[in-house]
C-alpha cells in the first residue's frame, strides 16, 4: 500500500453509547456511534477530524483508543448530560435489526462549532445524525470540499425528509443500506431506487447490502458489485456501514484522486475495515489495526474476487 497525497478528512455524525444484543451475546455500554465507527476505519489509512459531542457518561477509555489511533478531537465538545444512546436486537441471521430505543439527549441541543483546521478540508462525510446537523457542518466550510459524502437511516428519512433532500442534493456520494434506499425512494426494486437517488443529488450511490457485500452505481451509469469477506466469526455487525464508509473515504482521502476506478478500489477499501468490524463488540477490532495488517486483508479481497 503506498502512500500519497493523504488529503485532511472531517466526519460528522453519532458518537455513542450503545447496548448491543445478538442471538447469543448482549453488551451494555459498547461504545458506538457512526462517526466513532467512521474515525476508527478511517485511521489505518488518513489522518481523521471529528466533529461531534458527547456527555459526562462517554468512558475515557473510549476517548484514549481514538487519540491512540490518530484521531483529532479538536471538534468533539464535551457537554453536560448524557452521551447519544441506542438500543438494538439483531435477528437470528444477524443480517437484520430492530432498534429497541434511540435516546438523543446531548445531540438534542448540539451547535457544532467546526475548528479553523477543519474547514479547508477536501474531504467530508456527513455520517449518520440528524439532517440539520450534517447541514450545519457542510455550511460551515470555507469552500466546497472536493468530495462529500452522505449516510443517513430509516428514522431521519421517517422523521427529517425534507431536510434529508436537502442535504441529499448537495452531496457528491450517498452509501446507504438496501432497506433505507427502498424507503427513501418507496420503491421495490434496487436498480429503480438506484436511479431515483442519482437524481435528488449524488452522482454516486453506495449501496451496503449487510453479508452480501455492496453495489455501487457511478456516473455514466457504471455499476459495480463486491462481495463481503465470507466470516465465520460474525459477533457484532454494529457499526459495519459507518466501517464501510470510514475505509472508503478514508482510500479516497489518502490517494486524492477522485476517478471511477479509484471509487472502485475505495469500495474495496470499505468492504475491508467493515468485515473486521463485525468481527467483534464495539470497535474491539478496529483497534490497533496497522497499515501492514489492513493491507493483508484487502489482498485477501482481490484474491476473493479476481477470476
Ligand atoms: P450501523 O450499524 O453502521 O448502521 O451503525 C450503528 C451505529 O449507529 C450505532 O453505534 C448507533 O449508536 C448509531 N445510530 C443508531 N441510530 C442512529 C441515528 N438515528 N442517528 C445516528 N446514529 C445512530
Amino acid at each position: 500500500m503506498s502512500t500519497q497525497t493523504t488529503s485532511k478528512l472531517v466526519v460528522v455524525g453519532s458518537v455513542a453509547v450503545d447496548w448491543v444484543i445478538t442471538p447469543t451475546a448482549e453488551r451494555q455500554e459498547s461504545v458506538g456511534g457512526a462517526a466513532v465507527f467512521f474515525s476508527m476505519a478511517a485511521a489505518p489509512l488518513t489522518g481523521v477530524q471529528l466533529v461531534g459531542v458527547i456527555g459526562h457518561d462517554f468512558p475515557g477509555s473510549a476517548i484514549a483508543d481514538l487519540e491512540a489511533a490518530g484521531v483529532d478531537l479538536s471538534g468533539l465538545e464535551r457537554s453536560d448530560g448524557l452521551t447519544f444512546r441506542w438500543k438494538g436486537r439483531y435477528h437470528e441471521n444477524m443480517n437484520s435489526r430492530d432498534t429497541l430505543e434511540t435516546h438523543l439527549n446531548v445531540f438534542e441541543n448540539f451547535s457544532p462549532k467546526l475548528p479553523a483546521g477543519y474547514r479547508d478540508s477536501d474531504f467530508l462525510f456527513l455520517a449518520n445524525i440528524q439532517p440539520s446537523l450534517q447541514l450545519d457542518v457542510l455550511e460551515q466550510m470555507a469552500r466546497r470540499p472536493r468530495l462529500v459524502g452522505l449516510d443517513t437511516m430509516n428514522l431521519w428519512i421517517d422523521i427529517a425528509h425534507d431536510k434529508l433532500l436537502e442535504v441529499l442534493a448537495r452531496v457528491d456520494v450517498l452509501a446507504i443500506n438496501q432497506e433505507e434506499a427502498l424507503q427513501l425512494t418507496a420503491e421495490t426494486n434496487l436498480v429503480r431506487a438506484a436511479r431515483k437517488i442519482r437524481e435528488l443529488g449524488p452522482k454516486t450511490l453506495v449501496i451496503k447490502r449487510g453479508e452480501y457485500g455492496a453495489l455501487c452505481f457511478g456516473p455514466g451509469g457504471d455499476v459495480f458489485a463486491t462481495p463481503a469477506l465470507p466470516l465465520e466469526d460474525v459477533v457484532d455487525p454494529t457499526g459495519a456501514g459507518d466501517s464501510f464508509a470510514g475505509g472508503f473515504m478514508g482510500h479516497l482521502a489518502r490517494t486524492g484522486e477522485i476517478t471511477g476506478e479509484n471509487v472502485r478500489k475505495a469500495i474495496i477499501w470499505g468492504s475491508t475495515m467493515a468485515s473486521y468490524c463485525v468481527q467483534g463488540f464495539s470497535y474491539d477490532r478496529l483497534r490497533g489495526l496497522s497499515r501492514e495488517d489492513v493491507a493483508r486483508r484487502y489482498q485477501q479481497f482481490v484474491d476473493l474476487t479476481s477470476f
